[in-house]
């Protein structure tokens, strides 16, 4: 029988789902299949397979056309995480310390983990299009994105649960929202509480985790609720948006290029730009979450009080 062409049937006979774990399979221990990878389209390995990539228009385009599904596939991946986030705060407004929480905490973890190592591929691959964009051909492109993400999937699976979740931002929001049903005016203790410990997790790792303190979900500079929450990629400090970005204009303004912006946070020297914000959608909404419920008790202690006079 003669070998078809290479694009050959690719519509149907190629496409199939993908396997996000064919890259360490030589591993006993197979992580979970990815779960909603069945009904994705335009995305195979075989879209790279061993071709040098030169730095053309089409492929560039091509590669962002990937790039983006892959971003969609997190932003799919992060819609399930939230709902079992929401399902799991129900669950605790109904009827606490449900065993039925930690069923839901599987599921989020798996989609969690899901999330980061399609995030390992997204960045890896933004990578490779910003050097095809600045004009450089990419010889064995293919083979540097698999050795790239194989590693740092390896990396990242082969962590334990308490290293992978123990300083998640996914996670902490939903032991946060747990958290905040029946003790919103108490700090949350470390994330490990929840996480068990494995033999090769560390027996002093507990000392240097931040928790215990209470979390008022006010912007560090202005002190008011957080607005348009923003993350310093270099320090890991959040801040409402323009608080953080009229610090930074004034501070350039006034020393012109003498001195640098630096994080505003006590004991953080950190050097802070406009370029280093991200946005921090979770923190915003956990931010918006406890202002809501800050309202709602403050309304219910107002209706009490009502009654209790009328009671008179
Ligand atoms: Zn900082």
């Amino acid at each position: 029988m003669a070998i078809p062409p290479r694009n050959a049937g690719a519509s149907s006979s190629r496409r199939r789902p993908i396997d996000d774990h064919e890259d360490i399979s030589d591993e006993d221990e197979r992580p979970p299949k990815p779960f909603i990878m069945d009904n994705e389209e335009g995305w195979t390995k075989e879209t790279f397979v061993d071709r040098p990539i030169p730095a053309s228009q089409t492929n560039v385009v091509a590669m962002a056309t990937v790039h983006n599904r892959l971003g969609e596939m997190m932003n799919m991946i992060k819609e399930t995480i939230n709902q079992a986030r929401d399902a799991a705060q129900t669950i605790e407004e109904c009827s606490p310390n449900d065993d039925k929480i930690l069923e839901v905490e599987k599921i989020a973890m798996r989609a969690i983990e899901q999330y980061r190592i399609v995030e390992i591929k997204y960045k890896v691959f933004g990578e490779i299009i910003q050097e095809l964009r600045a004009g450089q051909d990419l010889v064995g492109g293919e083979g540097r994105f698999k050795q790239e993400t194989k590693a740092k999937t390896e990396e990242y699976m082969s962590k334990t649960i308490r290293q992978k979740f123990k300083e998640d931002a996914f996670y902490e929001d939903f032991r946060q929202v747990i958290w905040e049903v029946k003790h919103p005016h108490e700090g949350r203790p470390p994330l490990s509480t929840w996480l068990p410990r494995e033999d090769a997790d560390e027996s002093d790792d507990e000392d240097f985790e931040v928790g215990g303190t209470l979390q008022t979900y006010r912007c560090p500079l202005s002190l008011l609720p957080y607005e348009d929450a923003v993350r310093s990629t270099t320090c890991g400090h959040s801040f409402s948006r323009k608080a953080i970005e009229g610090l930074i204009e004034s501070t350039a303004k006034s020393h012109r290029d003498r001195k640098k912006p630096k994080c505003p946070v006590t004991g953080c020297n950190h050097e802070i730009t406009k370029a280093f914000l991200e946005p921090n959608p979770e923190l915003q909404a956990r931010s918006d979450r406890f202002l809501a419920q800050q309202k709602k008790m403050a309304e219910q202690e107002e209706d009490e009080a009502v009654d209790i006079s009328q009671d008179d």
